[in-house]
């Protein structure tokens, strides 16, 4: 055996393990970094052997590449706000897709029409068929879903009579136009057909979901990458792609049955649209003018906070678009030397990704032991002094538990309302997410703080250093 063939399936076999290590660290947050690096490193090796098996280029003129890559990656990973991190992972799924298109495409094509034997066997046939079908379908997908996010086209559900139908028939007619490419391989004008058919059904699947459904639409399409790289790498015969592809395939299916969970709604519910389109009296009864809220200032807010002796942070969206994660770390240590607890209630879906909350409060050195998880906190509300709420608002809305008729009924919530008195901090009166009103905001023990989230705790943070 050669030298060079038995290193570059050592350099693969070592990548696949680091993987596999990386995707189970990931599942922690203590190791989560480690495990994002180790994956790094598994990328490398399996980029590097891959380019020397192809023999297409030389040491220096791969790391050249790399290079180049790593600069342009690191300038976006620092660019991006988090809030927007579920338009870029929208963007590399659809590059992703896309890829699979490509290399799928172009090995039928080098098998039918390059090589002087006009024959490709029946599993890679197989395989690089449904690597361009899921894969295209995943291209347009998440470029539709990017463009949702980002404002490009409307965020709302765009549906038309007939829809469902429409997309039937062209899932058939692409089932259609892929037998008889297997049945007569040589018929490349199936596989254009294909590859159409797959691009538009990526279109006509994504446009009838809301733009608010997005993240968990991201999800399910960074499985489909997945999935669609698995299929690359049975056509390319290349293990480490089948396993990473198998890798992400898996986890972005668990992550989207994750956040289906935690939002009360079923898949099917969210790919066939529509939601956070209801009339905000669909909510917890009554438009907004109908709640009576209690306001409160950053000094009195300040007070209170002083004579607590246990405080529960429960950190939402608005925290994250108003950057006010380092604030709320001074405020901690600040509530720490007075003998107060604090403690960190973080819902699954709380923010817009999942994680979102974590990585943010992370960001902010937040420790790790701080950060309670929803079902771990719950009884905990009922003997807290004050649940400190920062840009949250439907996964605190008691709604979800006690009234069927709104849209979130049955979303498991955190009990902040059980608290003693609840501080809100949000600018006004403007519904989150589902686009519900929240009659917690109107509840007794309630008091508003309004103001930009980040602004008015640097207030109180003021206010509580001369106390
Ligand atoms: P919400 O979206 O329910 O509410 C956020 C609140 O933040 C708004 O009501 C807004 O009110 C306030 N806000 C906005 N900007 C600021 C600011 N600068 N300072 C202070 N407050 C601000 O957030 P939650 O985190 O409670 O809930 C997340 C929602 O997103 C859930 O419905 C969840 O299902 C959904 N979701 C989550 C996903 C995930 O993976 N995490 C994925 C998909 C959906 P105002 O404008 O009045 O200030």
């Amino acid at each position: 055996m050669e030298f060079i063939p038995v290193l570059i399936k050592l350099a693969y076999l070592v990548s696949s393990i680091m993987f596999i290590i990386g995707i189970k660290m990931m599942g922690k947050t203590p190791t989560a970094r480690q495990g994002n690096l180790y994956s790094a490193v598994a990328m490398l090796i399996a980029i590097v052997a891959t380019l020397l098996q192809a023999k297409l280029f030389s040491l220096p003129e791969i790391f050249a590449c790399i290079l180049v890559g790593t600069l342009i990656g690191m300038y976006y990973a620092k660019k991006v706000a988090m809030t927007k991190i579920p338009e870029m992972v929208a963007i590399f799924n659809g590059v992703g897709g896309l890829a699979s298109v490509l290399v799928s495409a172009a090995d039928y094509w080098a098998n039918m029409h390059e090589k002087a034997t006009v024959t490709i066997d029946i599993i890679t046939l197989v395989s690089a068929i449904l690597g361009i079908i899921i894969g295209a379908i995943t291209f347009t997908g998440s470029y539709i879903a990017f463009a949702k996010l980002n404002g490009t086209i409307s965020g709302g559900s765009i549906s038309f009579k007939g829809q469902h139908l429409l997309n039937l028939v062209v899932a058939v007619a692409m089932i259609g136009a892929s037998v008889m490419l297997c049945i007569d391989p040589t018929q490349a004008i199936y596989l254009y057909v294909i590859v159409f058919l797959g691009l538009l059904l990526g279109v006509l699947t994504v446009i009838p979901i809301g733009g608010a459904d997005m993240p968990v639409v991201i999800s399910l399409l960074n499985s489909y990458s997945g999935i669609a790289a698995c299929m690359t790498g049975f056509v390319l015969q290349n293990n480490v792609l089948i396993i990473t592809g198998a890798l992400v395939g898996a986890s972005g299916i668990i992550l989207t049955q994750i956040m289906c969970k935690a939002m009360n709604r079923s898949l099917m519910n969210v790919l066939l649209g529509g939601f956070g389109t209801a009339p905000a009296a669909a909510g917890a009864g009554g438009s907004a003018s109908d709640i009576v809220v209690k306001e409160v200032g950053a000094e009195e807010a300040a007070m209170i906070f002083d004579s607590a002796s246990s405080v529960i942070i429960v950190p939402g969206y608005g925290m994250a678009v108003s950057q006010a994660q380092h604030i709320v770390r001074e405020m901690t240590e600040m509530l720490e030397k007075k003998n107060i607890t604090v403690k960190y209630a973080i819902h699954p879906v709380a923010g817009r990704m999942p994680g979102h909350m974590n990585v943010l409060l992370a960001e902010a050195n937040i420790p790790y032991d701080k950060l309670i998880e929803m079902d771990d906190i719950n009884e905990e509300f009922a003997q807290t002094d004050v649940a400190f709420i920062i840009g949250a608002n439907d996964v605190v809305n008691p709604a979800a538990r006690s009234n069927p008729a709104s849209p979130i009924y049955g979303m498991p919530i955190l009990n902040a309302d059980k608290a003693r008195t609840v501080i809100v901090s949000k600018r006004g009166m403007n519904a989150g997410y589902a686009g519900i009103e929240n009659e917690l905001f109107g509840y007794p023990n309630c008091l508003m703080l309004f103001g930009d989230a980040k602004t008015t705790l640097t207030k109180v943070v003021n206010e509580l250093k001369e106390m």
